[in-house]
């Protein structure tokens, strides 16, 4: 049984806040990368339109290879601001360098520990000590028990607003970009009190496989999902592949409308 005092985070202030947790259920979408302007505007619409109350987009991209869009840094933020304002969507955004992180979160409404920063604790400890929740993405070799270390060392900092999101792990299979752990979304259920939401995008690595894995997640009883979209994935400059848009789009919202009636 999922415990039976697993919390609720809260993302945003002045009385509209967006609860995370049980009893709920929150979509988190937006691009991958912050391109432009219009480009994060026209996915914030997308998102909002299929049903979500989160806007994600990254500023900084900790990318495989070294020469290509790492992310417009502060001017991303700065987008992401806006586009707040235009939308009332609150921002989540990765940050990457403790030196950053100061600056992200006077922008940000919620702060992203990607996959490959799950273990760095330079990085933990300085998002710890920050008064905004925290999505703690799971490394790609990460445990369920390292995860759950990695989530203690940002509360015993103080900060114990902290979303767990599964985003898949690495396994030998390397038909998608990561195996998507669905164990994980019940078994943190029971073992820790925090909200856990799956990131089926950057699990799958391709944009067919997203819908289905999502429904499996909600099946699982995810407390909510984090999805990429772009208004014209052809021509993201990051990921493309895996961002919906469209009909894939269209399903997952009605996938997200159909929630089981344990919710
Ligand atoms: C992301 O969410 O933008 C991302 C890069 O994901 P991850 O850290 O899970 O690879």
């Amino acid at each position: 049984q999922a415990r039976t005092d697993r919390s609720v985070v809260w993302v945003g202030s002045g009385g509209r806040e967006v609860p995370v947790g049980p009893g709920t259920f929150t979509l988190i979408a937006g691009p991958c990368a912050v391109e432009s302007a219009a480009q994060t505007l026209g996915a914030a619409r997308l998102a909002a339109g299929a049903g979500a109350t989160l806007l994600r987009g990254g500023a900084y991209k900790p990318r495989t290879f070294p020469g290509v869009f790492q992310g417009l840094g502060k001017d991303a933020l700065r987008i992401l601001a806006d586009v707040r304002e235009a939308t009332g969507l609150y921002v989540v955004t990765e940050v990457i360098d403790p030196a950053d992180v100061d600056l992200v979160a006077s922008y940000a409404d919620m702060l992203q520990i990607g996959a490959t920063n799950m273990q760095n604790y330079a990085l933990l400890d300085s998002v710890g000590r920050q008064n905004k929740p925290i999505l703690l993405k799971r490394g790609l070799q990460a445990s369920v028990d390292e995860w759950l270390m990695a989530a203690e060392y940002v509360a015993q900092r103080g900060n114990c607003e902290i979303v767990l999101c599964e985003r898949g792990i690495r396994t030998f299979e390397t038909a998608t970009s990561a195996t998507l752990d669905l164990a994980a979304i019940p078994l943190v259920q029971r073992l820790s009190h925090l909200p856990v939401v799956v990131d089926p995008t950057h699990a799958a690595g391709r944009r067919d496989l997203i819908v289905p894995l999502a429904r499996a997640a909600i099946a699982a009883g995810a407390d909510g999902l984090l999805i990429d979209v772009h208004p014209d994935p052809e021509n993201a400059l990051v990921d493309g592949a895996q961002a919906l848009a469209g009909a894939e789009l269209r399903e997952l919202a009605s996938a997200v409308r159909q929630l089981p009636p344990m919710l």
